[in-house]
């Protein structure tokens, strides 16, 4: 007999169960032959020149081509995409959430970034994640994730706000509009949307308000129908109009303090749904912090990148610092990858012993950038036999690039990051490049949707160590933002006149895998000399100093045999990463990547195309 909670997952799936407190239906069904707001067509690489759009969604895409068209800037087109985003892929990315912005001026060639990552309430305790009832954590999905208690101080507005006031033309309410458009117009369901809202119907059916928005009707909306959100519209309009003091005080404000500390949780569910710490007083004291960016080299190229509270920065230019010891290019397929995969299990060692928020806690992140620091910790890679995993974390205070010890056994952590989020890189006229990466955590956030707000709130505390121990710079505390993984990346090379500019952004969603996709890509396209949408389209292989590396499938059939002789061993995985990515050549030609077919494929657009 089925529990009663996959009962109520059936029957939802089926549409068979009409929750009596859901309203009628906000997706009615959509004729493709006579629709005139048809999804656009979408395709994973354009060629071109003028700016160029690439996310995982063809509306969204559009939106920012839009706004480069009319003469906005990069800045302009990734909140104006980011915003739309946050319409047809709400339970990855939307104002309830955080992310981080890195941007390249090419008036001052700088780059530069805003960190709007969620923080800790000012009351967050660090048994935050133990259920009194049993004393135990709460089962980490649906129990622990749908809840106040994960829910964080968003960033997503801010930075938006933060990012047009420094680098924008356009105004808030000028970069919301085309998304509000499209909120109220709707957008054709696809099969990516209605699976996740299936398998998520359970959590969502237990807080009134996101059932209510996402199981219209009681179930998840179909295939080819139209789902308008004519709420996160109207809250869109709101931010224009009033700036976005209006999010994070006044009335929304006191209405996600509610949702957080109060969720709407309806009558019917077996799912505890504890509250959480957000007050009023956190959201008006919450910031979008400009931080130094990570900066490594690879053969001569600068690799930057997202600083603590990401991981990103960190890892992947640490992980290229170990690789760029080897002739990548001179390797045959098993032996570059073999390196790839031990590299990237020593960068995670030393991310879990030593990145967290470097508000609250000392990251050394000189020390794991140093070249010195990765000629050290390259010592454990032999070339003819894979480390037993995980391997030990270095040592970050004395190092001096010789090889002259053992290096003991790491320590498993434990990975809770999901695997969503969405990812959008710009390219304008001028040169100026955005790379943003942003999310709600889980594929549907906490479920809790902010009532008649149209938007769901993040889960992202739980991207905290869930279980606290005082050496763990991950640890929960109040206001503290938890470590990130998200990794956007800008690559700058040297022009004609040798001045610096950029040459590939790029960046992935997929929780912890976002360091392995992206260090992937790069390695593909710097190192094995593949064009830009091969990188992309490369099978992908994930180690993050486990015993077992994900890859998949494709991967395992081409590459897992000679591999496994060396001793490592494989878990399938039917696909890593949803990355967009935008080449830059020295003439100015652009080559704007999505994905070919993760995530459903993703959507890359120019201005004006090449021949
Ligand atoms: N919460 C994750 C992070 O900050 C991202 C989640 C995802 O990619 O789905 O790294």
């Amino acid at each position: 007999m089925l529990g009663r909670r996959s009962a109520v997952i059936a029957s939802l799936t089926t549409g068979a169960l009409a929750l009596a407190a859901l309203v009628p239906s906000a997706a009615a069904t959509a004729d493709p032959a006579n629709d005139r707001h048809a999804p656009p067509p979408k395709a994973p690489t354009a060629v071109g020149y003028g700016g160029a759009v690439a996310s995982v969604d063809a509306e969204a895409s559009r939106v920012g081509l839009e706004v480069l068209r009319k003469g906005g800037n990069a800045t302009d087109a990734a909140v104006a995409t980011a915003a739309a985003l946050g319409v047809t892929e709400p339970y990855s990315a939307g104002l309830g959430g955080g992310g981080f912005f890195v941007h390249y001026s090419a008036r001052t060639g700088e780059v530069e970034t805003i960190d709007g990552r969620e923080k800790a309430p000012s009351a967050m305790p660090h048994d935050a994640f133990i259920d009194p009832e049993t004393g135990e954590e709460y089962p980490f999905f649906p129990d622990m994730v749908t809840s106040g208690a994960s829910v964080g101080v968003p960033g997503t507005p801010l930075t938006w706000h933060n990012a047009l006031k420094k680098w924008g033309t356009k105004s808030l309410r000028q970069t919301l509009a085309p998304a509000a458009r499209l909120a109220r117009r709707g957008f054709v369901v696809d099969e990516t949307f209605h699976q996740q809202t299936v398998d998520n119907a359970e959590r969502f059916a237990a807080i009134d308000s996101t059932a209510e928005l996402f199981l219209p009707g009681g179930s998840a909306p179909e295939v080819g129908s139209r789902f308008r959100n004519p709420d996160v519209a109207a809250t869109y309009d709101m931010i224009g109009h009033q700036g976005v003091g209006a999010f994070y005080h006044g009335r929304l404000a006191g209405e996600i303090a509610d949702a957080v500390t109060s969720p709407p949780k309806t009558g019917e569910t077996d799912l505890p749904v504890p509250a959480g710490w957000v007050t009023t007083d956190d959201l008006a004291a919450y910031t979008a912090p400009e931080r130094e960016p990570t900066r490594s080299t690879y053969r001569g190229l600068d690799v930057v990148g997202m600083a603590p509270p990401s991981s990103g920065g960190t890892s992947v230019g640490e992980a290229l610092n170990i690789l760029e010891r080897y002739e990548l290019d001179a390797m045959s397929p098993t032996e570059a990858y073999h390196h790839l995969i031990e590299a990237s299990a020593i960068s995670f060692a030393d991310r879990g012993a030593y990145v967290g928020d470097a508000d609250q806690v000392d990251v050394p992140v000189d020390a794991l950038l140093d070249d010195t620091f990765a000629a050290e910790r390259a010592c454990g890679i032999d070339p003819a036999a894979a480390q037993p995993k995980p391997v030990a974390a270095g040592d970050v205070d004395d190092y001096d690039g010789v090889c002259d010890g053992e290096a003991g056994a790491g320590e498993t952590a434990r990975d809770t990051e999901n695997l969503e989020t969405t990812n959008l890189t710009v390219v304008d006229r001028w040169g100026d490049v955005v790379e943003y990466t942003l999310t709600i955590e889980q594929t549907g956030g906490s479920g809790i949707t902010v009532p008649g707000r149209g938007f769901l709130l993040n889960n992202e505390l739980t991207d905290f160590s869930t279980t606290y121990r005082a050496d763990d710079p991950n640890r929960i505390e109040p206001n503290k933002r938890p470590r990130s993984s998200m990794s956007p990346t800008i690559v700058l090379g040297e022009g004609p006149d040798g001045e610096k500019q950029p040459i590939l952004a790029v960046g992935s969603p997929g929780g912890s895998t976002i360091i392995t996709t992206v260090l992937q890509i790069l390695v593909e396209r710097l190192a094995r000399d593949r064009s830009l949408p091969e990188a992309m389209a490369a099978p992908r292989v994930s180690q993050r100093n486990v015993a077992k590396t994900d890859a998949e499938p494709a991967f395992i059939d081409a590459y897992a045999g000679p591999l496994e002789s060396l001793g490592h061993s494989f878990a399938s995985t039917a696909e890593i990463g949803a990355a967009t990515a935008i080449g830059i050549g020295p003439d100015g030609l652009l080559t704007a990547t999505a994905e070919p077919w993760r995530r459903g494929g993703g959507s890359a657009l120019v201005v004006r195309p090449a021949g």
